[in-house]
């Protein structure tokens, strides 16, 4: 495989930021985008789980609250119920949310979204960020894949950039990933996280998609389970980010 994530990956690679992760002054700081309350928990749960064992900070931004996600319930009543689950599912990974303030279905990409979204992430300082990746049937989360790939862009962290499939062959196309993380060990704290979003059939949907492509994606990194992740780091001409994959 072409590398890890840092800290936490396969393969026995440099753990850049371990020592800086052990600092109760300056633990290092994950955003993880995603479009619905279930997606980040969907396509990096696990991953996010061993950052905040590892001592990292984690926040979660729902550039939506789910508001169009229940059937025969309202748009406010949606986003209450839901809100609720991406809390109760934070608290299972011990991450922060945070809610970007877009509508669920109606998600946009332009200058103000995307100046805005940047402004709210800028006071975060993250040191690395996951989004969705970009080719998906569903528009929101393409657009949370680009407001990702921007925000990365203007912040820079220093870390890098990662993009997470939702639901491999369903949603997600187009995906070859080059970073995998062994999600064995926390498998059942990811399930938990997904559970917490009851209004989504979580059963069915473990059951169908996510129980399979964490397997799928272990046989392919040669363990049980596995996340995998493309890294679209960049190395910055000018006064730039230290190779730390390398
Ligand atoms: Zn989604």
């Amino acid at each position: 495989m072409a590398g890890t994530l840092p800290a936490l990956g396969l393969g026995g690679l440099a753990v850049p930021g371990a020592a800086h992760a052990a600092s109760p002054d300056a633990p290092l700081h994950i955003v993880c985008i995603g479009a619905h309350p279930d997606d980040p928990e969907s396509g990096c749960g696990g991953t996010l789980a061993r950052f905040t064992a590892a001592g990292w900070r984690v926040t979660i931004v729902y550039l939506t609250r789910g508001e169009a996600g229940i059937p025969g319930k309202t748009h406010a009543q949606a986003a209450a119920i839901r809100t609720a689950e991406a809390e109760a599912a934070c608290r299972i990974l011990r991450a922060t949310p945070v809610f970007a303030g877009q509508i669920d279905g109606a998600t946009e990409f332009n200058h103000a979204r995307y100046a805005a979204f940047i402004e709210l992430l800028r006071p975060r300082r993250p040191d690395l960020i996951f989004t969705h990746w970009p080719v998906d049937t569903h528009p929101d989360h393409e657009v949370a894949a680009l407001l990702g790939w921007r925000a990365y862009l203007a912040l820079r962290p220093r870390l890098g950039l990662y993009l997470y499939e939702v639901d491999l062959g369903g949603e997600t196309f187009g995906f070859s990933p080059n970073h995998y993380v062994d999600i064995g060990a926390v498998v059942a704290q990811k399930k938990a996280a997904l559970f917490a979003h009851q209004s989504q059939h979580p059963a069915e949907i473990w059951d169908d998609y996510h129980r399979e492509m964490e397997n799928f994606r272990g046989r392919e990194a040669g363990v049980q389970q596995a996340e995998a992740f493309v890294e679209l780091t960049r190395l910055w001409p000018q006064g730039g980010l230290p190779n730390v994959l390398s």
